[in-house]
This record gives structure tokens, C-alpha cells and sequence, in this order.
């Protein structure tokens, strides 16, 4: 995912549905130096089940989708930068249009 530019350094994340929960990639580790015992297993809860590292800081969305979708069995979030530079702007737009001027 990273060398095709989906994600960049440490952003982006993905994950994959289990019956306990999910499995997601752990934060604050770079994905070109992730290693499969750097995968975070987490409750549908909340709870950190197994890994010795934080999972995502965003595997909370993650388990959302899981728990309104039950036909979706893993989820990638991409930081990919076209998309992040996109969202910027909207950001910048819809929140504080008037800053700009
Ligand atoms: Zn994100």
C-alpha cells in the first residue's frame, strides 16, 4: 500500500474482522518496518486482546463499520495525498472560508 502511495510514513491503516474483533496495524510504526507481530488484535469494545504495540489510533472507526456492516470483512483507510490534499481544501472551505481572504 505504501509503495503504491496509498499510504505515507505511519498514516493510513488497515484492518481485518474476526469474531472477537478485529485485527488492525498498530500505530506509530512505519509500514515499510511493520512486521506481522506488530498487528494489534482488539475487542469489538475497545479492548486490546493481543500485541505489544497501540493499536491505530483510528481502529475505533474501523470497529464502527464492522459493527454497522456485517457484510464487510476487512477496511483499509488511506492517507493516500491526492485524497488528503483534497480534504484539506474541503476542510479549509467548509470550516473557515472567511480566514482565506
Ligand atoms: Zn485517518
Amino acid at each position: 500500500m505504501e509503495k503504491i502511495g496509498f499510504f505515507i510514513g505511519t498514516w493510513g491503516n488497515l484492518s481485518v474482522r474476526i469474531a472477537e474483533g478485529l485485527i488492525v496495524t498498530p500505530s506509530r510504526v512505519r509500514y515499510s518496518e511493520l512486521d506481522v507481530n506488530d498487528f494489534v488484535t482488539v475487542s469489538s469494545d475497545g479492548v486490546v486482546i493481543s500485541g505489544h504495540r497501540l493499536p491505530s489510533s483510528e481502529a475505533e472507526i474501523h470497529s464502527a463499520v464492522y459493527n454497522k456492516k456485517s457484510d464487510v470483512s476487512a477496511a483499509i483507510h488511506s492517507h493516500s495525498p491526492y485524497a488528503t490534499a483534497v480534504s484539506d481544501v474541503l476542510i479549509i472551505f467548509i470550516t473557515s472560508p472567511l480566514q482565506w481572504y
